[in-house]
């Protein structure tokens, strides 16, 4: 976004800057926090040309479900109507009718695993300038498709999704849109208004409406595909000891996904190679102050006996004990290796590696980015990051968070609906045990697919009556 304003022309003011991790609802003191911070140095900039806004998109708070609505609609009565406000957004953001109405541009990632962070910010930039360069501005539409999907279930690299983004891609190119993202709601939100959305801008409202609307059915077309295949844990091991590739199989226990705000503390996996005597080898990381401390008072080399997992009260699993060596111990400052959040400064706290058996266990006070590869090639030195017939565990990962080596080479893992604890963790892919409570209109979970059929018919004669509508009224195309 800076660099796009400044190569423009622009002089850049900085106004206030927040963030976490995902979790359950920020305190709504939070919220008033940065609105007070943002608005009085906005009011002490004022008059703006324009503002440049840097979201994730899904944030609840303890008393607003719309929380990023709430921030752009005060920003907008500050800064005023004339002022072009563009906004950057993850694309798992839950973009309401609330924020796009208070803005106007909203661009989302077109990557997932995340990678363009950077490019779309230009992106929003871009849009602001274009909308500030004289000429008419771009003209933005957003409209809805009533479904939630898993967020580990799909990706932007390959298949029914990733062939949705470049066909939005080649709209741009042909240059009949100036942009489009497609937002899948992070599904562990629980919303009134909620959904999936589609955001395209053109030079023309009834162009960008036109593929808006083409996108949204596309997308509602392929939401079969967002189903997950699950596996139970046993299922895993039991395929990673047959495994004789030579590359490793990486298991992503994304219902424990730190990333997403569950605990990260799920043993799960430890328990069921110790109860069977696996001895595939495996590389484990688990988030667990308490057994931090207590390895802490061992030295290196130290042989310990340790309880470990389902320290952080989230009540989805037992801690199990480990006979283990300690390795080593650092102090969990590692510098990201992306792609996702490439060079990112990260601080996962102190952290120490246990070897058990064949297992080697990372065990830190505060995982982030867990699918990072820095954390096998520094911080669990000797971990084997590129092959063997090892099992990786990446328990916060996402689908296609693994080094990019690995990428291709997963086999996945999904919790099974019979099968272990993992099920009620906080990013389950069977969006059915979440017990949404707040979601209106019946759930359009995938799980529940007629209704959310029933809705896209609405929509789409809706849609259609809007349309006929306006050319009986104008009597024009
Ligand atoms: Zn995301």
């Amino acid at each position: 976004m800076i660099r796009v304003t400044e190569e423009g022309g622009g002089t850049v003011v900085p106004l206030y800057s927040m963030n976490g991790n995902s979790g359950g609802a920020v305190d709504h003191g939070v919220l008033l926090h940065f609105l007070e911070e943002t608005i009085s140095r906005l009011r002490a900039e004022l008059p703006v040309e324009g503002l440049l806004v840097s979201l994730h998109g899904a944030t609840q708070t303890t008393q607003v479900e719309d929380a990023c609505g709430l921030l752009l609609q005060q920003l907008r009565a500050v800064a005023g109507e004339e002022t072009v406000i563009a906004v950057s957004c993850d694309l798992h953001a839950n973009v309401t009718a609330l924020m796009q109405k208070s803005v106007n541009y909203i661009c989302g990632y077109h990557t997932y695993p995340h990678e363009d962070f950077f490019e779309t910010g230009c992106r929003a930039a871009r849009l602001l300038l274009s909308a500030l360069s004289g000429g008419p501005a771009p003209r933005s539409v957003r409209t809805t498709v009533p479904m939630i999907v898993p967020a580990s279930s799909y990706t932007t690299l390959r298949g029914p999704f990733g062939a949705l983004m470049r066909y939005g891609e080649s709209l741009v190119e042909a240059g009949e849109l100036l942009d489009f993202s497609v937002f899948q709601m992070q599904p562990w939100l629980d919303v009134a208004d909620a959904g999936s959305a589609i955001v395209t801008v053109a030079r023309d409202k009834l162009t960008a409406k036109r593929r808006a609307v083409d996108l949204a059915e596309r997308l509602f077309h392929i939401r079969s595909t967002f189903r997950a295949e699950l596996y139970s844990i046993d299922e895993v091991i039991s395929r990673a000891e047959r495994n004789h590739s030579g590359k490793p199989i990486i298991l992503v226990d994304a219902a424990d996904s730190s990333n997403a705000g569950a605990c990260g503390d799920s043993p799960a996996v430890i328990a069921r190679i110790l109860a069977r005597g696996s001895h595939v080898k495996a590389a484990i990381s688990l988030n667990d102050a308490q057994a931090v401390d207590a390895i802490y008072r061992a030295r290196e080399g130290e042989a310990i006996s340790v309880m470990l997992g389902g320290a952080r009260g989230g009540g989805f699993y037992q801690p199990v004990r480990v006979e283990a060596r300690v390795r080593s111990f650092h102090d969990g400052h590692f510098v990201q290796e992306g792609p996702a959040g490439r060079g990112l400064h990260n601080n996962i706290g102190r952290t120490a590696v246990l070897s058990a058996g064949s297992m080697d266990i990372l065990v830190c006070e505060g995982m982030s980015a867990p699918g990072d590869p820095q954390l096998y090639r520094h911080r669990a030195e000797g971990v084997p990051a590129g092959g063997g017939e090892g099992l990786h565990l990446l328990p916060g990962g996402l689908r296609a968070h693994g080094p990019g080596d690995l990428r291709d080479r997963h086999a996945g893992y999904r919790p099974h609906p019979s099968g272990s604890g993992t099920l009620q963790a906080a990013a389950a892919l069977l969006l059915s045990v979440y017990g949404h409570q707040r979601i209106l209109h019946p759930p359009a979970r995938i799980d529940a697919d007629g209704a959310a059929r029933r809705q896209m018919r609405k929509r789409r004669s809706e849609l259609c009556m809007k349309r006929d509508a306006r050319r009986a009224g104008t009597g024009s195309r």
